[in-house]
């Protein structure tokens, strides 16, 4: 659970930490990379800017890259339990027919879970130990000099020295501009979607898309629950959720109970979620005063399903990674999980950023064209990039100890640096 801790107590937490890290933006790569720390001894603080974490969030379905994760902070059990394995994939046609369903959990199983969970749940399974957090809290500076803290208004709090600062404040992230990592390369496709929820998931096990001509519509159960996603062209949703659901409603011939009530539930929603679909790619994650994780190092367009599934895995890198590192040797450590971690990430990204060429499009001939493609294409095909990426993971322990002896750094004797103690499900 998180805990809401003043600043103070979390700074005198860490004084005599080996590594005193600042963690900015409590969400998912925030709050992983700050777990992973504590099962490694250090004292993380951990700042975000919002004044509470009460938002009714959203689903997501989580690929096995974030398996290791779990393993490593001995949450595989109560991830498995808050979640629902996603074993079928339903792809629809632009008028509603079901044209493919895909056994993706089986596929998967072979490299780990495929599960769906709500935001909510998968923040308490990873803080189930406990996790202190200082809200409404961010930072303006950081430099030699240190950090400084502000409230939300940008009011100064109390200034502090770090080892490492971690810019894990999400796709709009204003920690790029603090550490001074310039300006992101941004795909804009021009669609928002929303999200909302529906009480009955229906199967809970299936997953389904509907790639209309000018919308998408894509249900996603997590446990008890459906989380459902409506998008379209910006223009078009300007009449409003209500509105844009009654004229999907009118372009698709099979719809059946549970896209039905899908579409219900984004109507009757007073306030769903708008998602603006764009992502954001920096060039550098570490900078000279600190690195990027997650969305804020690269956010990612919906397409692929995996955004939080990478921010997850380049949080656990990074925390393998950090075991082996002191004050004088993190420079290697960090350059060497961005030489590692950084081109994974892309490649998800350059597969998500394709297939959107592909999801967010008008017209019945490119609907038609992308239909017959997915009838002839095998879901081992289709799943290829993300396979390829679970199966060639590099082990980030012996990463960290090749990068140290070749930079002739002496290697941290009190780190566990066996992978005895983290057992590795896919080398
Ligand atoms: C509707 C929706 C569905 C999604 N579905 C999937 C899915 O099925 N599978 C998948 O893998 N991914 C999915 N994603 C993507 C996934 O949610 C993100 O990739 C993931 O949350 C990234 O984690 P993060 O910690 O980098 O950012 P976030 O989780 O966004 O966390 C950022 C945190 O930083 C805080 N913050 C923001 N600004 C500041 C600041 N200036 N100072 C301090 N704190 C700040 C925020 O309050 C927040 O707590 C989905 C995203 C959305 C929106």
């Amino acid at each position: 659970m998180l805990t809401a801790t003043p600043l103070a107590e979390q700074l005198d937490a860490q004084r005599d930490d080996r590594l005193r890290v600042l963690v900015v933006g409590a969400g998912i790569a925030g709050i992983t990379i700050a777990q992973l720390l504590r099962r490694d001894g250090l004292h993380p603080v951990l700042v975000d800017r919002m004044p509470d974490m009460e938002h009714p969030g959203y689903m997501l379905a989580l690929m096995p890259t974030v398996d290791q994760a779990f393993i490593d902070l001995g949450a595989q059990e109560a991830y498995r339990a808050a979640g629902t394995p996603l074993e079928r994939y339903r792809f629809r046609s632009h008028r509603g027919r079901p044209l493919r369903t895909d056994a993706l959990g089986e596929l998967l199983s072979v490299y780990g879970d495929y599960n769906g969970i709500s935001r909510g749940e998968l923040i308490e399974v990873l803080t189930a130990d406990g996790c202190p957090v200082t809200y409404a809290t961010t930072v303006d500076r950081a430099d030699q000099a240190g950090v400084r803290f502000v409230d939300r208004e940008g009011a100064p709090m109390r200034e502090a020295s770090f080892d490492l600062v971690i810019g894990a404040d999400g796709i709009r992230s204003r920690m790029r501009g603090v550490l001074g990592a310039g300006d992101a390369e941004i795909v804009e496709t021009g669609w928002s979607g929303w999200v909302a929820w529906a009480d009955d998931p229906g199967d809970p096990t299936l997953g389904e898309e509907l790639w209309g001509d000018g919308f998408f519509l894509g249900v996603y159960p997590v446990r008890g629950r459906l989380g459902v996603f409506l998008g379209g062209p910006d223009a078009d949703l300007t009449a409003g959720p209500e509105a844009f659901a009654a004229s999907v409603r009118r372009r698709i011939d099979e719809l059946g109970p549970r896209l039905a009530a899908s579409l219900d539930a984004v109507a009757a929603d007073p306030d769903p979620y708008l998602w603006r679909l764009d992502d954001a790619r920096m060039a550098r994650w570490v900078l000279p005063h600190g690195v990027l994780l997650g969305d804020a190092a690269a956010g990612f367009l919906p397409t692929a399903g995996v955004g939080a599934g990478m921010a997850i895995e380049s949080a656990w890198m990074l925390g393998r990674m950090l075991a082996h590192a002191d004050r004088d040797s993190l420079a290697t450590v960090l350059a060497a999980w961005e030489r590692v971690e950084r081109p994974r990430v892309e490649s998800a990204q350059s597969n998500s950023r394709m297939l959107a060429t592909m999801m967010f499009r008008r017209g019945t001939l490119i609907a038609w064209v992308r239909e017959t493609v997915m009838r002839m294409l095998s879901v081992r095909a289709a799943l290829k990039p993300i396979i390829t990426l679970v199966a060639e993971r590099p082990d980030p322990d012996a990463v960290a100890q090749e990068a140290l002896r070749a930079a002739g750094v002496v290697h941290r004797k009190d780190a566990d640096t066996s992978s005895a103690g983290h057992p590795v499900s896919f080398e």
